[in-house]
């Protein structure tokens, strides 16, 4: 995860690692290298700009130049504020009504299907809760399959109606059966779509209306950088969503969507996955990725 930034990263510091004496000169230099590193990972430009001006300040400010380790410092300073441009602190997900219902939304091929499973196997094994999951993917009839697959493997009731192709009425259907059966939570399935398809974003418009969602979680592909960063934009202007989830972080060397998603649109991510197994999931802690990225 993320070897490619770490890599870079690495050898920007270099230069004041190995330095005895710190010029303000070294420090711009520094970080001009340190915002190239963050624009090859497909940062977004705005937020590459504007870390790098603030780490600069802050390292001017606490005295780097006269520190006896301005590396260490510069690399606290970074950690610090790589934290808090992913976050700050851990968002998880709220349990505030029974039951609680979360919306999955995101384009296809990113891993919805495969997270609402991950997400209801957490919450079992992890949180104790008795969830319920519904398969609201009626346009790809494969992903009812894979749900009621999952559901199985994990052990965890699916509601599914193949009879309709309705999926408000199936969202709808799938929280009054979960009241019935004591689930405390409902996890919504729903069909992938494209951002520009106009009457498929007016359709999770409605099952959100239709529904009331306690949390609504965006699913991305991580590896897909500055794109996905883009969709997040798109799917919260339309749906204000609570939260992000990256899938696919095990293959994502650069970090663009993860480093980029908070400051862009201001939604914590929640979520991490890690790959296909149904384990395969992590919540989110912005200090320890600031961590793992610096090495
Ligand atoms: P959906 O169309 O959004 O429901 O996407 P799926 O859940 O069907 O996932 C698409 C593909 O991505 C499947 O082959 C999944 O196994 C794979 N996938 C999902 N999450 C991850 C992940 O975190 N890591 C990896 N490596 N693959 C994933």
């Amino acid at each position: 995860m993320f070897e490619n930034l770490s890599d870079k990263l690495d050898r920007a510091f270099k230069v004041l690692k190995g330095q005895g004496t710190i010029t303000e000169i070294n420090v711009a230099e520094t970080m001009k290298e340190i915002r190239k590193a963050l624009l090859d990972a497909d940062v977004n430009y705005k937020t590459a700009k504007t870390f790098t001006d603030e780490v600069r300040q802050k390292a001017l400010g606490e005295n780097v130049l006269t520190s006896i380790s301005p590396g260490q410092l510069l690399t606290k300073i970074m950690n610090d504020e790589l934290t808090a441009l992913m976050g700050g602190s851990t968002s998880e997900v709220n349990f505030p009504a029974t039951p609680t219902i979360i919306l999955i939304a995101g384009l296809n091929g990113a891993g919805k299907t495969t997270f609402s499973g991950k997400l209801a196997n957490f919450l079992k094994t992890q949180k104790n809760k008795k969830p319920l999951l519904v398969a609201g993917d009626v346009y790809r009839p494969a992903a009812i399959d894979q749900l009621e697959v999952l559901g199985q493997q994990i052990g965890i009731p699916v509601y599914a109606n193949r009879e309709t192709t309705d999926p408000i009425a199936i969202a709808r259907e799938g929280v009054a059966l979960a009241k019935q059966n004591n689930n405390n939570v409902v996890i919504i399935d729903t069909a992938g779509r494209l951002a520009i398809d106009e009457a498929m974003m007016q359709e999770i418009e409605q099952v959100k209306a239709a529904v009331n969602p306690h949390e609504i979680l965006f699913v991305v592909d991580a590896m897909t950088g500055q794109d996905a960063v883009n969709t997040a934009k798109v799917f919260n202007d339309r749906l204000d969503f609570t939260g992000a989830v990256l899938t696919k972080l095990d293959g994502d060397t650069r970090g663009g969507a993860a480093l980029s998603i908070k400051s862009v649109v201001n939604k914590p991510i929640k979520f991490i996955g890690t790959g296909e197994k149904m384990e395969a999931l992590d919540v989110f802690h912005p200090d320890r990725m600031a961590s793992r990225i610096l090495g």
